[in-house]
C-alpha cells in the first residue's frame, strides 16, 4: 500500500524533466487521482507552475535541512484539488553543502514523506540536472524511475552514469525501486534524425521505452510562461493528448 512514488531524473540538462514531472502530476490528478508533485530543483520550475512561491513560505529545502520542519508544513494546495506541491525554491541550491557529512543525508526526504505519504494515490518528483544529494534523496525515496530521452543526436549520452547510480540505489538503500520506463521528448517526427534517435533508444531500453513520445510543441514550450500544466493552457495540444496517453500508460505499468 501507499503512493506510488515516480522520480523522473537524467542528469542531462533540458531533456524535459520538469515538463514531464508537471505534465504527468497534472494528468494523473485529470484521472482523479491524488497525486503530489514534488519539486526537487532550485530553479523552482515545476513549483511556479501550480503555487505562487510566496517569501516566507516552507519549502522542501526547509522540510531536508531543519529537523522540526514536516511534511504537513510544507504541503500546498494547488487549484487542482487533487494535486498537491511541495515547492523549491532557489534556496536549495545549499541543501547540499548543508547535507553533507550528516549522516542520514541520502534519506532525509524518505523519512519525512513517510507520515503523509498514505494520503496519495502517486508522488511525482522533479530533479535537477545532476546525479547530486537532491537526486539521490529522490532516488532513495521512490518506488519508480522515470527516465526522460531527448531526440536528439547525443540522446544516449550520460545514460550509463544514471543507470549506474540506479544500480546503486538498489544496491543498498533502496532496493525496492524499479526502472518504470524511459520516454522520448521533444520529438520531431518529421526528421530522420528523431526517428533513428529514437531507434536507438529502443535498441537499447526495449520494451522499457513508453509506447507514447512527447513531441515538440510550442504549446508545451508557452506552458510555463504561463504558469499553467498544458492541460489548463492548451487541453486540445498534442501536449496534452500525450501526456494524458503516458499517464494511462504510467498506471498500467505500476
Ligand atoms: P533542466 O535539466 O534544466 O532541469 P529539464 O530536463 O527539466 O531541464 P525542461 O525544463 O522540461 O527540461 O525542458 C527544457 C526546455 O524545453 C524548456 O524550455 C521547455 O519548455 C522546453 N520543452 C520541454 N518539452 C518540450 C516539448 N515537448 N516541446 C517543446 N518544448 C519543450
Ligand atoms: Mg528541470
Amino acid at each position: 500500500m501507499g503512493a506510488t512514488t515516480i522520480v523522473v531524473a537524467n542528469q542531462k540538462g533540458g531533456v524535459g524533466k520538469t515538463t514531464t514531472a508537471i505534465n504527468l502530476a497534472a494528468a494523473l490528478s485529470q484521472r482523479s487521482k491524488k497525486t503530489l508533485l514534488i519539486d526537487l530543483d532550485p530553479q523552482g520550475n515545476a513549483t511556479l507552475s501550480f503555487v505562487d512561491p510566496h517569501e516566507g513560505q516552507l519549502s522542501v529545502y526547509d522540510l531536508l535541512v531543519d529537523p522540526d520542519v514536516q511534511a504537513a508544513d510544507v504541503v500546498r494546495t494547488s487549484a487542482d484539488e487533487n494535486l498537491d506541491v511541495i515547492g523549491s525554491r532557489i534556496s536549495l541550491a545549499k541543501a547540499e553543502t548543508k547535507l553533507i557529512g550528516e549522516f542520514d543525508s541520502h534519506f532525509r526526504l524518505k523519512d519525512k514523506l513517510t507520515p503523509i505519504i498514505d494520503l496519495y494515490d502517486y508522488v511525482v518528483m522533479d530533479t535537477p540536472p545532476t546525479l547530486g544529494i537532491l537526486t539521490v534523496n529522490a532516488l532513495v525515496a521512490a518506488s519508480h524511475l522515470i527516465v526522460p530521452i531527448q531526440s536528439s543526436y547525443y540522446a544516449l549520452e550520460g545514460t550509463d552514469d544514471l543507470l549506474d547510480t540506479f544500480e546503486k540505489i538498489r544496491a543498498r538503500p533502496n532496493p525496492a525501486l524499479q526502472f518504470l520506463g524511459v520516454v522520448i521528448t521533444l520529438f520531431d517526427r518529421r526528421t530522420n534524425l528523431a526517428r533513428d534517435v529514437k531507434g536507438q533508444i529502443e535498441n537499447v531500453f526495449g520494451d522499457k521505452v513508453f509506447r507514447t513520445s512527447i513531441s515538440k510543441s510550442v504549446r508545451l514550450e508557452e506552458s510555463p510562461a504561463y504558469k499553467q500544466s498544458i492541460f489548463s493552457f492548451a487541453p486540445s495540444s498534442s501536449g496534452a493528448v500525450e501526456y494524458y496517453s503516458l499517464s494511462e500508460e504510467v498506471i498500467g505499468r505500476v
